[in-house]
């Protein structure tokens, strides 16, 4: 599957955490609790828990109707963006890597699409989140899954296979043909891996759909990927907490933040690593050193839209704060809290920290 299962679950639940009851809603007597959201919870996408709330007053059949349809979008692009298996009567990305330097696949037009934005968003990071990386990460992949599987068997990958993997990451080797609707890796050794971006881009997508349809005060919390829409009735915005990447602090939570109506997306080196020789080897891969990068225990990027929020808290894992913080200048509208190595936070000023 694109995520593996027991990491994503445990990534899942030590990412973000929205306040469901932290504000009152002022009734007659003014005593009246606000009401519980209602909420359901898929975890059949993206190998990880997914849950939607609804704190609009919406009736049971209209909420019912709603994260259905979030669900069987999600679960398209779930199928759509799968590197791992193949579903029949579709061909996915799996497919587009299995034809690797053979012949051009015809693909539903979400995949062109999404590979088209992967493609701008490759330029606009300076390369640092990249889909095409995907011989080099398998490597790595390959790797973390032994050793969470037997952490006797634990090695990195060979230095020299490293190399010549990341001989074949050139992402204009990504042949789109929108005309024709098609992809073709014309490097044979080339090889899609979406894991930064697929599940923002999707998520960002279910929320373009409950917009449309007219909903407020909705949240997606798609294994850690928050999107918020609108704000919570009652106050003016979602309390969410940012996990503390100190594994050894007894705090699980590095700040509070207050928000409304935008995307909070964390990448951090805790979610998935593996221990070799008492190092630490976490999932992200810095493409200029092809090993995990060493910057920041964690980035959270704040903007309304999930899939650039999803990209860039993968690439600003990847650069110096320096680099990251031109960045997210020059684009606009991005909010960030980098944690660095010693667990020193420093952010951009829109952010409304809570305490
Ligand atoms: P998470 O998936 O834990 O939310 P990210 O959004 O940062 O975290 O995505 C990490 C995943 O993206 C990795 O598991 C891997 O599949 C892929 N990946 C790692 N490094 C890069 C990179 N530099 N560019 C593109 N994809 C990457
Ligand atoms: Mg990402």
């Amino acid at each position: 599957m694109l995520f593996k299962k027991l990491t994503s679950i445990l990534c899942c639940l030590s990412l973000l955490l929205i306040s469901l009851g932290s504000c009152r809603l002022k009734d007659d007597n003014n005593t009246k609790k606000e009401a519980e959201p209602q909420y359901a919870i898929y975890w059949d996408m993206f190998d990880t828990k997914s849950v939607i709330y609804s704190y609009a007053n919406d009736s049971k059949s209209e909420f019912e109707s709603n994260h259905k349809a979030v669900a069987l979008l999600l679960g398209e692009y779930h199928k759509l963006f799968d590197i791992y298996y193949k579903y029949s009567g579709i061909n996915n990305l799996k497919t587009v890597n299995d034809k690797a330097g053979i012949e051009p696949v015809k693909v539903d037009e979400k995949i062109i699409d999404f590979l088209l934005y992967a493609k701008e968003i490759y330029a606009l990071t300076n390369g640092k989140t990249n889909i095409a990386m995907g011989s080099v990460l398998k490597l790595w992949h390959n790797c973390r899954e032994d050793a969470n599987d037997d952490p006797a068997i634990y090695r990195l990958p060979d230095a020299a296979a490293l190399t010549e993997a990341g001989k074949h990451c050139n992402i204009d080797d990504m042949i789109i043909d929108k005309e024709a609707g098609t992809v073709y890796l014309r490097d044979p050794d080339m090889r899609l891996d979406v894991g930064a971006l697929g599940k923002g881009y999707a998520t960002e997508k279910a929320a373009e759909l409950l917009i449309a349809k007219g909903v407020t005060s909705y949240v997606l919390n798609i294994g850690g990927n928050i999107r918020m829409i609108g704000e919570k009735p009652s106050c003016k915005g979602w309390v969410t907490g940012i996990t503390n990447p100190n594994k050894d602090s007894d705090e699980s939570l590095i700040t509070k933040i207050n928000v409304k109506s935008t995307s909070v997306v964390t990448s951090g080196n805790y979610e998935r690593f593996y221990t070799v020789d008492g190092v630490d080897y976490h999932h992200i891969i810095d493409p200029s050193t092809l090993m995990p990068a060493n910057y920041f225990s964690s980035i959270s990027i704040i903007t309304p839209n999930s899939a650039l929020a999803d990209a860039l808290s993968t690439a600003l894992f990847c650069m110096s704060y320096e680099d990251g913080l031109a960045l997210v200048n020059s684009i606009g509208g991005v909010d960030v809290i980098w944690v660095d190595l010693e667990y020193n936070m420093k952010s951009t000023p829109g952010i409304s920290f809570i305490d």
